[in-house]
């Protein structure tokens, strides 16, 4: 038995492919205690695991929603916040692994306080990640040019000032850049399959691309019509009436069956009336409606297009990101969607019945399924974290 400490932000993104992976150690006879956020409660002790809330540390809390839209964008911003946090959680951490002495730390690739710590202990550590795998050759479908690399110049250096503080403090940190991209040396878990990463083959043998980790799901949808259309932005940038507003133009009193996720921000009222063929929600098992639907208009965050292709959903691909950006660009590179073009209810419904009615996008949709189901999920990922404790040194 060993004990293993997880580490991540308060992102269902980040958090929910790790679920299945910490069941899978626990069914294994595996202690581990998950460093999260209170609104992953609930979630994180239905695994089995130990729940151990970061809110009393969490600076982004007391962000401003200015500020809130600063993170991911602005980079010495970004890691203002991440070296604020890891050192506002550096004591009581540190205490707890030090009392506890973990076999290994799972961290998410944005949780960085998870890696720092191990780093500062030499505790064992896998990298959890849920996006592409980022490295040099990837950066060119993720949309991060040379003179995007180039704008972040100024940045970096701000950045690195940050870091400074970090080594203050004895964590050994060269810059920011090894603290934020995947790198060749770390255990690295990448929730998706080589096939779908761009650029697989430049990653290290320390990489595993396991696939997909889709949660088990009780519920049913019903199909009340031949084809059923779903629609949703995900669960963070997903306030956007004028798109719901024209998805419901676009469908209503037709003969297809829609189910819309809105999120709890927006004000389902205020989208005017609903036809009976469409379903708006604020939130709904996507694992159970994507078992059902046809075709699925997405903002393209990894999860849901991972969910839908492992379910052989083809895609209508509307990023609002520029990572998202990244994943819609591989979905089509390899034919399983087209882009929506522009937010109006023309465009939406032909890119819906372009994709929903030309069998060539389920087609390859259905090839990256079998890619994801070779891959060997969570049992991979639990397979990774036992190989990492066995082939790396205890805590002494
Ligand atoms: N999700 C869900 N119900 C909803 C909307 C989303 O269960 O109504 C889940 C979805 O299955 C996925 C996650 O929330 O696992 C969204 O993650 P993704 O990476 O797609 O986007 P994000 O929300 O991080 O932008």
């Amino acid at each position: 038995m060993s004990k293993i400490a997880f580490f991540c932000i308060p992102a269902y993104g980040h958090t929910n492919p790790t679920l299945e992976v910490v069941k899978e150690l626990i069914s294994r006879g595996h202690e581990v205690h998950y460093y999260s956020y209170n609104m992953m409660k609930e979630k994180i002790e239905a695994t089995g695991a130990v729940f151990i809330s970061c809110d009393p540390y969490d600076i982004q809390m007391h962000l401003s929603p200015e500020d809130g839209k600063r993170v991911g964008k602005d980079l010495a911003f970004s890691t203002e916040i991440l070296v604020n946090t890891t050192l506002a959680l550096d004591e009581a951490v540190l205490e707890d692994m030090r009392k506890w002495k973990p076999d290994c730390i799972v961290g998410d690739s944005m949780a960085t306080w998870g890696k720092l710590t191990a780093m500062k202990l030499e505790i064992p550590f896998v990298s959890s990640t849920t996006t592409f795998a980022f490295n040099k050759e990837s950066a060119k479908v993720m949309d991060h040019g040379l003179g995007q690399l180039l704008g972040m110049l100024p940045s970096m250096l701000r950045a690195n000032k940050y870091i400074k503080k970090l080594r203050d403090k004895g964590y050994p940190v060269k810059n920011v850049l090894s603290v934020i991209s995947n790198d060749n040396n770390t255990n690295t878990i990448v929730y998706t399959s080589s096939q779908f990463q761009p650029f697989s083959e430049s990653f290290s043998d320390k990489y595993v691309f396991v696939g997909p980790s889709i949660r088990n799901t009780e519920a049913k949808v019903t199909k009340t019509a031949e084809k059923l259309l779903y629609i949703s932005l995900g669960t963070v940038i997903n306030q956007n009436d004028s798109f719901y507003k024209n998805c419901i133009e676009a469908f209503g009193n037709t003969d297809l069956q829609v189910i819309m996720s809105v999120g709890n921000l927006t004000d389902i009222k205020a989208l005017g009336d609903v036809p009976a063929n469409i379903a708006v929600q604020e939130s709904v098992d996507q694992i159970a409606v994507l078992q059902q639907a046809d075709v699925f208009i997405t903002h393209c965050g990894m999860n849901s297009v991972s969910e839908a292709l492992y379910f052989k959903v083809p895609l209508v691909l509307f990023p609002q990101t520029n990572e998202q950006k990244g994943v819609a660009n591989r979905v089509n590179e390899l034919g399983a969607g087209a882009f929506l073009q522009e937010n109006t209810v023309e465009k939406i419904k032909e890119a819906v019945h372009m994709v929903m009615d030309e069998p060539a996008y389920r087609k390859a949709a259905t090839q990256i399924s079998e890619g994801f189901r070779r891959s060997g999920g969570a049992k991979a990922a639990a397979d990774k974290i036992e190989d990492t404790i066995s082939t790396t040194r205890k805590i002494s």
